[in-house]
């Protein structure tokens, strides 16, 4: 029988337990918290809370970094003020936007143009919680706008430039992805061994999870509940672009934030591009770009490229997979 007297015994022992210095806390710990327009996660195992603790802060404090950095809704972000002046006269750029906007254009010359960051030349008109469109007029003038060749940069001066009036570059195609990578190389600088890094579509892993590899789901995306497969993954980013982010539908019409460069407007080929590959930055630039290429044209460019996946879910529901995956079919 436990008497009052073993009880507070017990309760006594546990309570030096807990103020013990030393005390191992090996654990997992999160942190959620809302930046750059998504939700934003961290998982890590660390042996030791207090640096457990001050990681996923410092995972946190870098993706509120880069939104201050690269953010469009931000009047005060480098990037803003890049597009509030390039078109008038060459602007200095961090060397790490400069290095960002670099491999966007790279992206841009992969996929024949379908990742374009001077899409936003149209985009901007473009309101998704408003149920705002540019109008037709609008549109037509911002269309020859849109063209990757029209940003200039310059490397050695450290400058960047817009060589046609009103063009205006946008990073939310990348700069997800780009953070996820930022947040990974800093855990896995302080030796982090089982992470999981994840900025809205965009996920990276590091190691396994309890011995197993990572697993990340991919959305039906026509039923926020519902999940179409589950994706093992180990040290490898993930990531998904779908017509279900962020949209407004006006006359049957689904307007979304994915847009042809060719025309300003939302594509309709697919509902959901996820692409895996060795780090974000290129998943997340390849999803948005397989999304606007479509189904055959997008598997045939992935591939051509070494280590690189897709799985598409087209307009009519169906999935496809590229060659690596053939073994989910
Ligand atoms: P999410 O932002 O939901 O993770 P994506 O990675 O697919 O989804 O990025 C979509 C974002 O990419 C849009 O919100 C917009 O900022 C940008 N974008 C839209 N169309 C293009 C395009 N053709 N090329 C490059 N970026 C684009
Ligand atoms: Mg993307």
């Amino acid at each position: 029988m436990v008497t009052n007297k073993h009880l507070l015994f017990l309760l006594l022992l546990l309570w030096l337990l807990m103020l013990s210095p030393g005390t191992a806390t090996a654990k997992w710990y999160r942190q959620d918290a809302a930046i750059m327009g998504t939700a934003i996660a961290v998982d890590l195992w660390d042996e030791d809370e207090p640096r457990g603790r001050a990681l996923t802060k410092a995972v946190i404090d870098e993706m509120h970094r880069i939104d201050d950095l690269m953010s469009t809704y931000k009047s005060g972000s480098e990037l803003s003020r890049i597009n509030a002046r390039a078109a008038d006269e060459a602007m200095p750029v961090s060397p790490e936007l400069l290095a960002l906007i670099q491999r966007a254009l790279n992206f841009s010359g992969l996929t024949g143009g379908a990742f374009d960051i001077t899409y936003a030349s149209a985009g901007q008109y473009y309101d998704y919680r408003e149920g705002i469109r540019p109008s037709s007029q609008q549109l037509a003038q911002a269309l020859p706008a849109i063209d990757y060749h029209h940003v200039r940069i310059d490397p050695q001066a450290s400058t960047i430039r817009f060589l046609y009036p009103g063009v205006r570059i946008d990073l939310g195609g990348i700069a997800k992805g780009y953070a996820v990578d930022r947040c990974i190389a800093i855990l896995q600088a302080a030796g982090v061994k089982s992470a999981m890094v994840n900025a809205g579509g965009d996920t990276r892993v590091l190691g396994k999870h309890w011995k197993q590899p990572w697993m990340v789901g991919i959305r039906d995306p026509r039923n926020e509940e519902g999940l179409v497969t589950m994706i093992p993954l180990e040290d490898t980013a993930i990531s998904t672009s779908g017509d279900y982010e962020r949209y407004f539908e006006k006359d049957g019409v689904r307007f979304h934030h994915i847009l042809n460069p060719r025309t300003g407007m939302s594509t309709s080929g697919v509902r959901s591009v996820s692409i895996i590959g060795a780090e974000a930055t290129t998943t997340d630039a390849l999803s948005t770009s397989v999304f606007v290429m479509g189904t055959e044209p997008g598997l045939k460019l992935v591939d051509s490229l070494p280590d690189i996946e897709a799985i598409i879910i087209d307009n009519q529901g169906k999935m496809f997979y590229s060659k690596g995956l053939d073994r989910l079919r």
